[in-house]
């Protein structure tokens, strides 16, 4: 038996007749590959590298390298589907927030 719950809550959907919603999210970066020379890219590449081993060298976190490509699927309870259709980035409740530097 598959077990569902809820990406963003938790909520169990397991039980028969749970309503669930399937969310498919799909990111990629808008640049068209066509347009991308070799020499681009290897200039990216070395530049990405020099700045990469600065930071190390800093002591600094690593910066994250980002997929050219990301599809992510979700399960969501009714309750969080119809907060994320509302409000698809957060962008809302985020502004609701007010963080104090302290
Ligand atoms: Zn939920």
């Amino acid at each position: 038996m598959m077990h569902f719950s809820c990406d963003v809550c938790g909520k169990d959907m397991t039980q028969d007749g749970a309503e669930r919603y399937v969310l498919k999210m799909e990111a990629f970066a808008a640049t068209d590959p066509a347009e991308l020379t070799e020499e681009d890219l290897e200039a990216d590449h070395v530049e990405e590298m020099a700045r990469l081993l600065n930071d190390l060298e800093e002591g600094e976190e690593p910066p994250q390298l980002l997929p050219t490509c990301k599809k992510m699927r979700f399960d969501l309870c009714p309750n969080c589907f119809r907060k994320f259709v509302n409000d698809p980035l957060g962008r809302e409740s985020a502004s609701k927030f007010d963080f104090s530097p302290n």
